[in-house]
């Protein structure tokens, strides 16, 4: 039994179309309309799982006008699902704000859960740290993407990155100049799918292993990567982490490393190698920032 005047937001498969849960199918086949990033790919998974429920068109360039025509449904008491072409909707795909605009008209809008590339990858990853960061794509072009991927440098959790095959060379690349070579990467790409492969290795490693094969260099992938290495080796709180971040600011480094141990308790060793990360990535930061000359 579905709720009346509600928004589902359904999780489909990510390659496997029998990743789906049976909740899922259940309200496919009875909500009153699905709104579907490509009718088509929506199409070819409600058939091989029987449903015929109506489709309509929802993607980054229609979402707002599309999310009007949906709630003017749901104040007719109307059910709407909403699909993307992978995954979960919302989730470097479209969602947000459909979600947001059927919220604040008072409508309910309940979650389906299940597939999702990120979590997925880090399931089989077998990396031991407790936090992740999920970034999603970074910026398409070097410049930008080492900017982003610098401002994530000193970042103690593992960071978990979506890629497109015809990127991967230079995003790997540009992570072995930001990061180094020694960080550890988890190359997940066509999971679930016929071709899955789930390859761990040292960053400095990833370049050859994917110029090795092309065919390694196909589908779609996630990255994961390991988090600075002052944390990777005893980790550190995050409110040791911020005593340590504040006290930088103003003090010399030794002297602020001094006083995070004294105040958190946390070993000073562990402290001092996070410091030399933090101010690595604070000065290339600076190095990166332009400045314009006075006119
Ligand atoms: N909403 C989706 C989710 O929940 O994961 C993500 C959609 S995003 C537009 C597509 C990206 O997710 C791909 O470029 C790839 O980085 C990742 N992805 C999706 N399916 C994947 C798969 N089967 N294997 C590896 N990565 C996948």
């Amino acid at each position: 039994m579905l709720a009346k005047s509600a928004l589902y937001v359904v999780a489909t498969p990510i390659g496997n179309l029998r990743d789906i849960s049976l909740r899922a199918l259940d309200v496919l086949a009875s909500v009153d309309v699905i709104a579907a990033e490509h009718t088509q790919t929506a199409r070819h998974l409600l058939t091989v799982h029987s449903i015929t429920t109506r489709i309509v068109a929802l993607h980054q360039h229609n979402e707002a006008v599309v999310a009007e025509k949906i709630i003017a449904l749901l104040a007719t008491e109307k059910t709407v699902a909403l699909v993307t072409d992978a995954g979960t909707p919302g989730i470097s795909d479209p969602g947000a704000i459909l979600v947001d605009q059927v919220r604040s008209q008072g409508y309910s809008v309940i979650p389906i859960p299940g597939a999702n590339a990120a979590v997925c990858a880090l399931s089989a990853a077998g990396m031991v740290h407790p936090h992740f960061l999920f970034y999603g794509f970074l910026p398409n072009k070097t410049v930008g993407r080492k900017r982003e991927l610098g401002t994530l440098k000193s970042q103690s959790c593992i960071l978990i990155f979506y890629e497109a095959p015809h990127r991967i060379l230079d995003c790997v690349a540009d992570m072995i100049e930001v990061f180094g070579a020694q960080r550890q990467l988890t190359i997940a790409r066509e999971l679930t799918k016929l071709f899955e492969t789930i390859h761990v290795c040292a960053l400095g490693d990833a370049l050859a292993w994917l110029q090795a094969d092309t065919n390694q260099q196909k589908g779609e992938f996630v990255l994961l990567l390991s988090g600075a290495e002052a944390v990777d080796k005893g980790i550190i709180s995050e409110q040791a982490e911020h005593a340590l971040k504040l006290l930088l600011a103003d003090l010399p480094l030794k002297q602020a490393v001094k006083l995070a141990a004294e105040i958190t308790g946390e070993n000073k060793n562990t402290l001092y190698k996070l410091a030399l990360v933090l101010k690595e990535s604070q000065e290339s930061s600076l190095k990166e920032t332009v400045i314009l000359p006075e006119v």
